[in-house]
């Protein structure tokens, strides 16, 4: 008989078994014999035709069938079902044809199970590869609706806060006014200063949130105009001196290649970039402690390094610390004092000079061998600055020409170059 009439043969019994052992429940029986009967039809065309790929419909069907959980937990369950029906395809081969007959048998239908197996299997795999993506997908959406929320409260709270901060301001200025110098006596001034130096801080906080919420939205607009990368950390230095000198500190800034190359920048956003760097340098190293601002060209780009003998930072946070409130667990730390040894802020500071760099195109990372008080393995900033010698605003390249030829233009610049607005 041929293979096609033995399949016939076994038919009626293979289903029969298959559904006492795979389904319970008598309303499931009858669906499940319905999907068996597909099944065995599909085998018979397949054997028919030689061609396994008949039997797709039904392994695909199967190999959807399954729940979420079945799906998250990776039961293979069309796989399952089809190594049960081929075990069950032998044993009633065995038990009702005779030896040669289920011999033909088996060797006609072992290439199809093989076949049906391979392509389930796979499906099984890709229906769970489905499912994990649509689920970190959706993560995703959940982190990045938290991430706006955080955002939107930010900037709200900053010009809520605005608002009457500018009051404050307003009242203590024309308390001060209307207050004699000579009120020292009855003790107004000193508390006049405590309110002012508060407000400042304050005003700080304030703007720094706006300038995040700027960031976060892509609205940070730079005013370009050419300048001199050393000139911006020279003034740093000069500006920060105070504070240096109070911290006992050795803070150099290094003369470089490329430091004094006309570039168009913002250079009042790249202060306020370099200024949060710095002030970190000094705040994380103890007193006594080095800062070295050294730099180099490399093709296109200028890198400028802040490398501290600080406290360090550990591996696992040095990515971190770039995000908005990146520390803003250590609520021990906060206020602690602008430049004091390990003052915390609210961590936005490297948020903003993050923001700032990369609105230049340029990026910034941290080295750091790691976190420890005692042994202060410090840390080093890279800060990479493209060298654009062509202004967006075809009135700026007019205005100043082409940054990149060393003409008498040079000259001119560099007398103007200290009344750029960071100066
Ligand atoms: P903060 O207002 O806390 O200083 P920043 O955004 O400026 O916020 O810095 C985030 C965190 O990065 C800091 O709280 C500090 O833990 C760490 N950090 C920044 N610069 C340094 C540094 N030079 N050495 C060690 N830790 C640093």
């Amino acid at each position: 008989m041929s293979v096609q009439g033995n399949l016939a043969k076994i038919r009626k019994k293979l289903i029969r078994r298959a559904s006492q052992n795979l389904a319970r429940g008598s309303d499931v029986r009858e669906n499940f014999e319905k999907e068996l009967e597909r099944f065995c039809d599909l085998l018979d065309h397949a054997v028919t035709t030689g061609d396994p790929a008949w039997l797709d419909p039904v392994l695909y069907d199967w190999a959807n069938s399954g729940t979420q959980t079945d799906v998250q937990e990776g039961q293979k369950n069309a796989t399952n079902l089809l190594n049960i029906m081929f075990s069950l395809t032998l044993e009633t081969a065995r038990d009702t044809l005779n030896k040669g007959e289920a011999l033909d048998l088996v060797a006609a239908i072992l290439p199809i199970f093989t076949y049906a197996l391979d392509r389930t299997a796979r499906m099984e795999m890709e229906t769970r590869v489905t499912f994990f993506a649509n689920e970190i997908a959706n993560v995703q959406a959940q982190l990045e609706r938290l991430d706006r929320s955080k955002s939107n409260f930010i900037s709200v709270a900053a010009h809520e806060l605005k608002t009457p901060l500018t009051l404050i301001e307003g009242y203590t200025s024309m308390i001060s006014d209307v207050t004699k110098p000579d009120d020292s006596n009855n003790g107004l001034s000193p508390l006049l200063q405590g309110v002012r130096t508060g407000i400042q801080r304050l005003r700080q906080i304030v703007d720094d949130m706006i300038d995040v919420s700027l960031i976060d939205n892509n609205m940070l607009s730079l005013n370009s105009q050419p300048i001199w990368v050393s000139h911006i950390l020279d003034l740093l230095r000069k500006n920060l001196n105070e504070f240096i000198e109070e911290r006992h500190l050795n803070f150099e800034v290094r003369r470089f290649t490329g430091g004094q190359e006309w570039l168009y920048a913002d250079p009042e956003r790249l202060y306020q970039a370099f200024q949060n760097i710095l002030t970190n340098a000094i705040k994380y190293t103890p007193d006594g402690g080095t800062v070295i601002v050294d730099g180099r060209t490399l093709p296109g780009f200028i890198e400028v390094t802040v490398a501290d003998t600080g406290i360090g930072i550990a591996a696992d946070d040095q990515a971190m610390i770039f995000e908005k409130f990146g520390k803003l667990g250590r609520a021990e730390l906060h206020s602690t004092g602008k430049i004091k040894f390990k003052g915390g802020g609210p961590g936005l500071g490297l948020p903003i000079s993050k923001g700032i760099i990369e609105a230049h195109g340029g990026t910034i990372w941290v080295e750091s061998e790691g976190h420890d008080e005692k042994s202060c393995p410090g840390s080093t900033f890279h800060v990479l600055l493209p060298i654009r010698t062509e202004a967006k605003d075809a009135r700026l390249n007019k205005l100043f020409g082409d940054l990149s030829r060393p003409t008498e233009e040079t000259n001119v610049q560099e007398e103007t170059s200290t009344d750029s607005p960071a100066a």
